[in-house]
């Protein structure tokens, strides 16, 4: 082990690794229990990628349209295409209104109807009665910019906890001991020194890696470094084959346009000028879920009826909608679309594309945050001292498909559960062992070797070949020579990481270290996607593979789960294992659906 690094020791009772809207949620919670509480951040906690959600947050209030929690889960279920655990579905579709009321006391400024309650608008998939339809208005909405507001609310009230910020520190690696999770190494990347966390409980709200894919809704900063850790500490991830396309991505830059624009009556057309959707999904049309409206523009450009001289994209109308509506419910994706796609979308068409978005998969937890993994045949056995929440956990609500604005309110609810969870399990000032000799030898090791790397292939060359080859083996159709050829190049681009070269051997805002760092974080990340899309069998919401174009739900309704061997291009192996879905709900008060097809 590298002698020259200063540690600096530190012991919480919880440590939470992220700023984002679950990280915070979940930092308050815990703060409020009495816990001694810390939250560790590598961006300042207002730029987390949670500031740039638009469209808004689930919960059904009931204030444009009837509405009943029941219908809620029955469309979330309905949209995770039944790989989703129902109780946990339940759980979090129960709690969401008190979560929303809770954030509008938090100050989140919703934008209101004429009698003063929350607006709300339709979103792909959320429907009245049971999945019958008409489209329910459930996504509550500050304007287009949601995310933000939010994020700035939660940001403000966790300082009145007495919770320690860390922010721009990076987190390295879990400390593990016997299983358990002991506490969290990170980089302050201000000054270079290493800060060893000893704490009872470390959550990890670390949010998504969009960016393994070349083109991506999601900040440069997602790289879903808490599922890089996970997997190094010999920890599964689950349903990692499940990556989201958004639909209307700006063709070009990626971009997203929330689904929020169709939610306000914004439509698709193709070279025709034909609004195809209604072809795919007559009932819900440019509203059913997001898988299906990705495969739908898919298949039209595949079929020749892209717009573009290379139709390869497709128009996303919204001149038909009154100035004034755009104004003021959609004013943040109006200057988008003329920054981005240089298009006064009051007057044009705005070229769109399907754009990585979201992580169904993640790690794997209970409705209560705790991480759990399958041992000694128990599929729920629980990883003590560890807790996984937001867009970093797999829960799993969202199963093979999200509904849009279910993420929202998952972050907050689970963020929440969390916090309640080690309330009920933690008692403050609780005693601490010492941590087990050589608790930072992984982590600085690793950080060492990278930091010291003279390979010649720099960073950003592995990184764009990552990404290229994700996007395309791992994209909206997938077939079986795709996807084996893209095990074969994934594999030799993870190898390649032991040519890995970086300039900078400072320890002062190293940016080509922190930026291999991830690197190593993302394509353990990839290489578990490509293996778990090629290995399952069937299609089932947002992988759809060609040469098994329906679900199976005989054989493969259960969670994939994968462990990685390996980082920096050494080892590279994946193992491939299940867990069940929870065929059950939480109460008797919520029915069990059962699987049937799916259509909207
Ligand atoms: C453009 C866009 C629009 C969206 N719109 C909506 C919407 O309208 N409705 C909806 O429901 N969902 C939406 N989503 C999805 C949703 O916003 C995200 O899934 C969610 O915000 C993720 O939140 P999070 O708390 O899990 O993580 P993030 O907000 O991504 O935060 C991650 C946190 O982890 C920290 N972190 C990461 N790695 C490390 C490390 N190594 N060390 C220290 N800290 C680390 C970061 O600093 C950050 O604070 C949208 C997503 C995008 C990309």
């Amino acid at each position: 082990m590298p002698a020259a690094y200063q540690i600096i020791d530190h012991t919480y009772d919880a440590v939470v690794v992220g700023a984002g809207g679950s990280g915070l949620r979940a930092t308050m919670g815990i703060a409020e229990a009495g816990l001694k509480t810390a939250c560790i951040t590598k961006v300042f906690p207002t730029r987390s990628h949670t500031v740039a959600a638009q469209g808004g947050i689930a919960a059904s209030l009931g204030n444009n349209s009837p509405d009943h929690w029941s219908w809620h889960m029955y469309d979330t279920v309905k949209g995770s295409d039944w790989l989703g655990d129902q109780d946990a579905i339940e759980y979090m579709v129960r709690e969401a209104p008190a979560a929303v009321y809770e954030l509008e006391h938090a100050g989140v400024p919703f934008s209101r109807n004429d009698d003063g309650t929350i607006y709300q608008r339709p979103f792909g998939g959320h429907m009245q009665n049971m999945g019958e339809g008409p489209p329910v208005q459930r996504t509550c909405a500050a304007a287009d910019r949601t995310g933000h507001a939010m994020l700035h609310a939660l940001y403000q009230q966790s300082l009145k906890y007495d919770a320690d910020f860390y922010v721009e520190y990076f987190a390295l690696d879990l400390i593990m001991e016997n299983g358990a999770c002991r506490g969290v190494i990170a980089l302050n990347m201000e000054t270079g020194q290493i800060h060893r966390f000893r704490a009872h409980a470390v959550v990890l709200a670390t949010g998504g890696g969009g960016r393994v894919y070349q083109s991506a809704t999601s900040a440069h900063t997602c790289t879903g470094d808490g599922n890089g850790m996970a997997l190094r500490a010999g920890l599964p991830l689950q349903d990692m084959e499940f990556v989201q396309f958004h639909p209307t991505g700006i063709y070009g830059a990626g971009v997203l346009i929330t689904e929020g624009a169709r939610g306000e009556g914004g439509y698709l057309t193709n070279s025709e000028g034909e609004r195809f959707m209604e072809r795919y999904a007559p009932s819900a049309k440019d509203l059913a879920s997001r898988d299906v409206v990705s495969r739908s523009m898919a298949a039209e450009m595949r079929e020749g009826r892209g717009v573009g001289k290379d139709k390869d994209h497709i128009f996303l109308h919204l001149d038909h909608i009154d100035p004034k509506v755009l104004a003021e419910r959609l004013p943040g994706i109006t200057e988008t679309g003329k920054i981005f796609a240089g298009v006064d979308l009051t007057r044009q068409p705005l070229p769109v594309t399907p754009t990585v978005h979201y992580n169904m998969g993640g790690i794997p937890t209970n409705y209560h945050g705790e991480v759990v993994q399958l041992k000694n045949g128990d599929p729920d056995a629980i990883v003590p001292g560890l807790f996984a929440v937001g867009e970093a956990a797999c829960v799993s609500v969202h199963g093979a498909n999200r509904l849009g604005s279910n993420s929202l309110i998952d972050l907050v609810v689970f963020g929440r559960a969390t916090g309640l969870r080690l309330k009920e399990t933690l008692k403050p000032n609780t005693p601490h062992n010492p941590l087990p000799k050589g608790s930072e030898e992984m982590a600085l090791g690793r950080l060492d070797h990278f930091r010291n790397a003279t390979g010649g292939s720099p960073t950003a060359r592995i990184r764009a070949e990552m990404q290229r080859t994700m996007q395309r083996h791992a994209a909206v159709f997938r077939d079986s020579e795709l996807l084996s050829e893209g095990v074969t190049k994934i594999d030799a681009i993870y190898k390649s990481m032991e040519d890995v070269g970086i300039e900078d051997r400072s320890l002062i805002w190293n940016t080509d270290l922190v930026e291999t760092l991830e690197l190593d974080n993302l394509i353990s990340q990839a290489v578990v996607t490509m293996r778990g899309a090629e290995n399952r069998k069937e299609s089932r919401g947002a992988h759809m593979h060609e040469d098994y174009p329906e679900r199976d739900d005989a054989n493969w309704m259960k969670h994939t789960i994968a462990t990685f061997d390996g980082w920096g291009g050494k080892g590279g192996s994946c193992a491939i294992d299940y867990r069940p879905v929870h065929d059950y709900t939480l109460t008797d008060d919520a029915e069990y659906i059962k699987p049937k097809k799916r259509v909207y």
